[in-house]
């Protein structure tokens, strides 16, 4: 029994996959982050060496060993991860998949599988994988040892070189539609008005829904950020460059805080966007709909649609090794300014 919600597409393909003798041995499962990916991953990983005959059954002990990361034949790796040279001990901050942490991995699957199954290595963050890093991994991708399957898991392939994305089947994991994400957290307990903000916030990533069910905080800290999208369009230079400041501190996971802000933010901009051209469906932030409807009619599309471009070169910013305090402030240069003086209050008349 798979425990993935939705995604029946990707389902299929996968029973497909089992049920052949030689299923693929490259995939890629492409989709924004907290939609279920890894989870699918884990799952698919436990299935092909699933002893029973509904695969996963998640009770055996292939399952339950994949399942907690556990199978001596099931290979994780992530950016920052180990590798095999002694003197690299600090890559514990590296934010990319490194050459040398292929090569481990190479080195790893070219042993027997201890259980005697499949050997699988599920690739955390694919999308980070240097050029470098990249190239020497295209081999094993076209032609790993028998019996390894190798799963790709990215946010955006389109950072993926082309000879590693065709050498992959690609599955595509895509938001959920409100309903299911509702009825996911309403099984769970969830009260029905909880349900609906928190699969009004979760923009039909799952994921981030069920974590959010247990962990209200998820829910304020987006609430906050989008408090200070909000405030800060309305706020002057000095205010702006305050909350870049933010990102001086030196805590470990400030990138991370503030991708998310940032992500936070363009699901707000997308929504002010939408709805100062009217629209009432589809917002992802609709428990803020009149407010939306306001701010919608302060700024022109064009300013909008610019500021959506900075915000992800932003991003783009913050996953390289740019100073994330001087993006942050240069980003803020770029919001959107309510009843901005420059421009005539009939742009948005049409
Ligand atoms: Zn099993
Ligand atoms: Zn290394």
């Amino acid at each position: 029994m798979w425990s993935i919600i939705g995604h029946s597409p990707v389902l299929a393909a996968l029973g497909r996959a089992l049920q052949s003798e030689s299923p693929a041995h490259a995939w890629l499962f492409a989709g924004p982050e907290g939609m279920g990916k890894r989870t699918a991953a884990l799952e698919f990983a436990a299935a092909l060496n699933c002893t029973s005959t509904d695969k996963p059954c998640g009770a055996c002990r292939a399952c339950r060993d994949t399942l907690t990361l556990q199978h001596p034949d099931v290979e994780l790796v992530v950016p920052g991860g180990i590798c095999d040279e002694a003197e690299h001990r600090d890559h514990a901050d590296s934010r990319d998949l490194r050459i040398c942490q292929v090569r481990r991995l190479e080195r790893v699957i070219s042993l027997s599988p201890y259980a005697g199954g499949r050997r699988i290595a599920i690739i955390d963050d694919a999308d980070s994988l240097r050029a470098e890093a990249a190239n020497a991994f295209l081999k094993t991708l076209e032609e790993p040892p028998d019996g390894t399957v190798i799963i790709l898991l990215a946010e955006r392939e389109e950072r993926l070189p082309e000879t590693v994305l065709s050498r992959c089947q690609r599955l595509a994991f895509r938001p959920l539609d409100r309903d299911t994400v509702i009825e996911a957290l309403t099984v769970r307990g969830a009260e029905p008005r909880q349900a609906e903000v928190i699969a009004a916030a979760a923009g039909g990533r799952i994921g981030w829904a069920l974590q959010a069910l247990e962990d209200p905080e998820l829910l304020s800290e987006r609430e906050s950020m989008i408090d200070d999208a909000l405030r800060l369009a309305h706020a002057g230079r000095a205010e702006r460059f305050a909350w870049a400041k933010g990102a001086e501190s030196r805590v470990p996971d400030v990138r991370e805080r503030y991708q998310r802000e940032l992500g936070v933010w363009e699901s707000w901009w997308r929504d002010v966007l939408q709805a100062g051209a009217g629209a009432t469906e589809g917002l992802v932030n609709r428990d803020r709909a009149t407010l939306l409807a306001e701010e919608g009619r302060l700024y022109t599309a064009d300013e909008i649609v610019n500021f959506l471009r900075k915000l992800l070169e932003t991003r783009e910013y913050l996953l390289a090794n740019v100073d994330p305090q001087l993006a942050l402030e240069n980003l803020t240069l770029d919001l959107p300014t309510a009843g901005g003086s420059a421009r005539p209050s009939t742009v948005r008349a049409r």
